[in-house]
């Protein structure tokens, strides 16, 4: 691994970004000077040098939300960090998970985008919604639904029309969510799965 130029800076500061392992959302910007870099190797969770507090600050130190050290990337020249980390709690002190709002992209797309949209529904559900109505049913109806729509998916299969296919894959898909989320999971729970099923 390449080594951190502290000396690139007249203040000895370099700027340290910090970007989720899983989501790979860039979760903030801080700044690290050598003993704060050498504090989050050696300890493992990111420590900054604040410049608003002129002392070293390892991030969740009051909140409890630390960041766990995943991986430390120093960029081409030497003059900015990359830190890919696991957060314990939500990342900026507004309460978001990151200091860019809840909107900065994820590389899971749209799947996550919907996931969370099914989450509100069932929280809070809406009139005339199909959503809600399902989660109204209760748990049996889902799983029946999702079984309802893997044999449709089969059926299209065996087809030639390939838009006929797709509607299918994703009705599957979306009862899929709602059936996850009915037993109160996410498709990250189904991914760390798989994950640690290959890593065997
Ligand atoms: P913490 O390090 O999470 O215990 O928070 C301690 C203090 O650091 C907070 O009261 C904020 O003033 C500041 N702080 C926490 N998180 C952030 C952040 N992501 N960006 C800037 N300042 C922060
Ligand atoms: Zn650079
Ligand atoms: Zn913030
Ligand atoms: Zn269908």
């Amino acid at each position: 691994m390449r080594n951190p130029e502290f000396t690139k800076n007249p203040d000895g500061l370099l700027p340290c970004i910090v970007q989720h392992f899983k989501t790979r959302q860039v979760l903030m910007l801080g700044y690290m000077n050598r003993n704060a870099y050498e504090k989050t190797l050696t300890e493992g969770l990111v420590t900054f040098y604040s410049r608003s507090k002129q002392r070293l600050w390892t991030k969740g130190e009051s909140s409890g939300n630390y960041l766990t050290v995943k991986e430390v990337l120093i960029d081409c020249d030497g003059d900015t960090i990359l830190i890919v980390a696991q957060p314990s709690g939500p990342v900026c002190h507004t309460g978001s998970d990151t200091c860019f709002g809840e909107e900065v992209l994820t590389n899971s797309g749209f799947l996550t985008e919907l996931e969370s949209i099914i989450t509100h529904r069932k929280n809070t559900p809406a009139e005339g919604s199909y959503t809600a109505s399902l989660f109204q049913k209760g748990i049996n109806a889902i799983a029946q639904k999702v079984g309802e729509e893997a044999v449709e998916l089969i059926i299209e299969a065996k087809d030639t029309d390939d838009q006929k296919f797709l509607n299918e894959a994703a009705d599957l898909l979306f009862h899929y969510l709602v059936l996850l989320q009915a037993k109160g999971f996410t498709l990250m729970d189904v991914e760390k799965l798989l994950e640690a099923r290959h890593g065997k």
